[in-house]
């Protein structure tokens, strides 16, 4: 199988979630060590929003230990903090001098901020996918892990890096395309009955990875289900099938198909149901809430982290910037 070069960032905006957890990041995990791979954290991103300095260093801080506590393997693939690479605003840069006005007010996502945030229509909303583009093409990525919403930045991630060829007579990117580790893309649904589970819909939807087992089993005791099953084997209803779906992530297949044959003999209790669960997944994130708590007193280790990734980024950055100084004319006397 050929390597390859595979480039995802996360936006630093708390702690993960059992979603980000087993939709993402339990696949970096395996993918680290078959492809080359970069992780960023996106802080340049958040700029937009404009975090208060303290909070923003925290947030970074904090994705990047729980990255680790997860099994992201710094020697294996190149985990760094986006503004450690000041590389990535110059690409940004470039890339802005061949963005159209037209195309980018088109973007659905900025078209969606510039009505929720109507006071903070900034020039770095608009040009995010400009940034985005840079991030991706600065390491020559050939595949991104992206869900369907980010479908339409990453065909301007193409476009903008076909536009610099093109422009410059160069082939110096190439095309980036989505990337599904395995054969599907799973979707953890949320605790409230609805979607997926998403820290948007309050933190009452989601599992952390760092919520203690209280935390847990009180989450858990509200989860939504419905008013019980009044018909043998008919289809569990959404929030039942949620937890059910969850179930089979965390606990034994033995447990989820007693369950559902409980469901479908209309016996089942939901309370119980919601504290065996509860209880599997106090089971299951035991070992990386622990870890969370050894790295976030290490002060050393995430130093050496952050200067290892900014070091192994920065080269290949460097390499990529050099073609794209030379192809515009910015040559050296
Ligand atoms: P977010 O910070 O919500 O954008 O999440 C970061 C990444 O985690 C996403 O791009 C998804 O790949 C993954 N993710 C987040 N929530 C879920 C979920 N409920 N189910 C599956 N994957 C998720």
């Amino acid at each position: 199988m050929s390597k390859e070069i595979i480039v995802s960032g996360i936006r630093p905006t708390g702690n993960l979630h059992l979603g980000n957890y087993l939709g993402a990041v339990n696949n970096f995990i395996k993918m680290q060590y078959e492809h080359h791979c970069y992780f960023f954290i996106a802080d340049y991103h958040s700029l937009t929003t404009h975090p208060n300095p303290a909070d923003l260093h925290n947030n970074v801080k904090q994705v990047l230990v729980e990255y680790l506590a997860c099994g992201l393997d710094p020697e294996s693939c190149t985990l760094y903090i986006q503004s450690d690479l000041p590389q990535i605003p110059e690409l940004y840069m470039m890339l802005n001098m061949h963005a159209n006005l037209g195309e980018l007010e088109r973007v659905a996502s900025f078209k969606d901020k510039a009505r929720t945030q109507p006071n903070n229509i900034n020039a770095g909303l608009l040009t995010y996918p400009v940034l985005m583009a840079a991030d991706i093409i600065i390491h020559k990525a050939t595949k991104v892990p992206v869900g369907k919403d980010q479908e339409q930045h990453l065909e301007m991630a193409r476009t903008f890096g076909n536009r610099f060829n093109r422009v410059y007579q160069k082939e110096i990117f190439p095309e980036p395309f989505a990337f599904n580790y395995g054969n599907e893309l799973i979707k953890i649904p949320g605790l409230q009955g609805g979607g997926k589970m998403s820290k948007s819909d309050g933190d009452g939807n989601v599992i952390n990875l760092i919520d203690t087992p209280e935390v847990i089993r009180k989450k858990m005791s509200k989860a939504v289900t419905d008013a019980g099953a009044t018909e043998p084997n008919t289809l569990p209803t959404v929030p039942v099938q949620n937890l059910f779906d969850i179930m089979k992530l965390v606990s034994t297949q033995d447990k989820l198909k007693h369950y559902q044959d409980l469901y479908a003999s209309c016996s089942i209790r939901y309370g119980d149901f919601k504290k065996d669960l509860a209880e599997d997944m106090i089971v299951y994130l035991q070992p990386i809430r622990e870890k969370i708590s050894d790295i976030q007193q290490n002060e050393n280790l995430l130093k050496k982290v952050a200067r290892i990734g900014k070091e192994k980024a920065s080269e290949s950055a460097n390499k990529t910037l050099k073609e794209c100084r030379e192809a515009i004319g910015f040559r050296s006397f």
